[in-house]
């Protein structure tokens, strides 16, 4: 039962259907990654397992590791383990970094355990020296006043800290020049083991030169229309998206 599995997923904001029968299984150890034009869902995808709830589910049941997380809300999907880069990460005004994180971690523990403070700052330090993030933004509030770089590298310093059992990024390498691409991808690769499944959401081949997925999936339409192994994104790439759509309607 070791899978982010999800199936028959349909869902609709506002009578209008985005996702219509998506079937994605990730299991534990792998990476796979979405690839698909604009509007095809991906980002929907993302924010309705994180339990955003603009998004009305009309059908379908996604399982983390058999638990059913449609229905929940985003906080008790984060302690089950699931973690979600978002494709345009908010500002937390007046809440720096460092509480931040902490703050999430503690909402982990049971009873009257505590984050240790020392052990926390080692770990947090160590994780910032390796995504190359400056020990000055500690203090700085999430993602405030951040470029764009600055906030994708915030992000995955959240996931490095909360050490999830599955990871969603959606659009990472959006807004970043190469060098903020390959310290990303370092963060992320380093992340990858047998316990852990990733899913990486993106509309470029170029971040999967870096992060090389064991399963390549293209979206159309709402739904898994095409799945391969890392080669078919540099047939996506080549060819684009269109002749999914021709393959679909042939
Ligand atoms: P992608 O991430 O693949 O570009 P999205 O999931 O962002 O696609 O969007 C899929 C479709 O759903 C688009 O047509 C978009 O306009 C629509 N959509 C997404 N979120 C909303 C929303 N909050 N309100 C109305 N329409 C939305
Ligand atoms: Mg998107």
């Amino acid at each position: 039962m070791s899978y982010l599995e999800i199936k028959d997923l349909r869902v609709k904001i506002e009578e209008k259907k985005i996702l219509r029968g998506l079937n994605l299984n990730i299991p534990k150890g792998e990476v796979h990654a979405i690839m698909g034009p604009n509007g095809s869902g991906k980002s929907t995808l993302s924010k309705v397992l994180s339990g955003h709830d603009d998004y009305e589910v009309t059908s379908g049941s996604a399982l983390l590791d058999g638990d059913e997380i449609l229905g929940m809300e985003p906080d008790e999907i984060s302690r089950l383990g699931l973690f979600l880069a978002f494709q345009y990460p908010l500002e937390v005004p007046g809440v720096s970094i460092a509480n931040f994180i902490r703050a999430a971690l503690q909402g982990r523990l049971t009873g009257n355990e505590t984050v240790d403070a020392v052990g926390y700052y080692k770990d947090l330090y160590a994780s910032m020296d390796e995504l190359g993030i400056d020990r000055k933004f500690t203090s700085r509030c999430v993602n405030e006043g951040f470029s764009g770089g600055e906030k994708k590298r915030c992000e995955i310093l959240q996931m490095a800290m909360l050490k999830p059992k599955y990871c969603i990024l959606d659009e990472t390498d959006s807004g970043l020049d190469i060098d903020a691409l390959k310290i990303v991808a370092k963060g992320v690769n380093q992340m990858r083991n047998p316990d852990r499944g990733i899913l990486v959401i993106t509309h470029y081949q170029r971040l999967l030169e870096y992060i090389v997925p064991d399963k390549v999936h293209v979206m159309w339409e709402g739904r898994i229309a095409h799945s391969g192994g890392k080669e078919l994104a540099l047939e996506l790439e080549a060819k684009g998206y269109d002749w999914v759509r021709e393959e679909l309607v042939a």
